[in-house]
């Protein structure tokens, strides 16, 4: 079981990441805006744009499927779920938290 000083932790922890994650979003969504087909670039730099597009736009889906399973984190912190495996139903441990606070599963059900 975790400690009360371990959940803020962890709560902590969450909460900063998922403000970084939107601060990112953020600042990605203005770099989407800089790149529009209408600079009067070259096909070759406007291709290689496109590419940019692309790879930003994955790395946007990525950060919003994280902060997703951030705040779903978070919904079980608040009831009293958190920590907990969703498949064995045995607490997750602690290293594992820290390095993925998000974590659904525990290290074997996972594996
Ligand atoms: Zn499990």
């Amino acid at each position: 079981m975790l400690t009360v000083d371990q959940l803020i932790d962890l709560e902590v922890r969450i909460q900063e990441e998922i403000e970084s994650l939107r601060a990112e979003m953020d600042s990605s969504a203005a770099e989407r805006e800089a790149i529009s087909p209408d600079k009067g670039i070259g096909r070759l730099s406007r291709l290689d744009a496109m590419q940019m597009q692309e790879v930003a736009k994955d790395a946007q889906r990525r950060r919003e499927e994280r902060l997703q399973l951030l705040e779903a984190a978070q919904d079980r912190m608040d009831d009293g779920e958190y920590g907990h495996c969703q498949r064995c139903h045995e607490p997750i441990a602690l290293p594992r938290l820290q390095a993925q606070p998000e974590a659904l599963y525990c290290g074997s059900c996972a594996g």
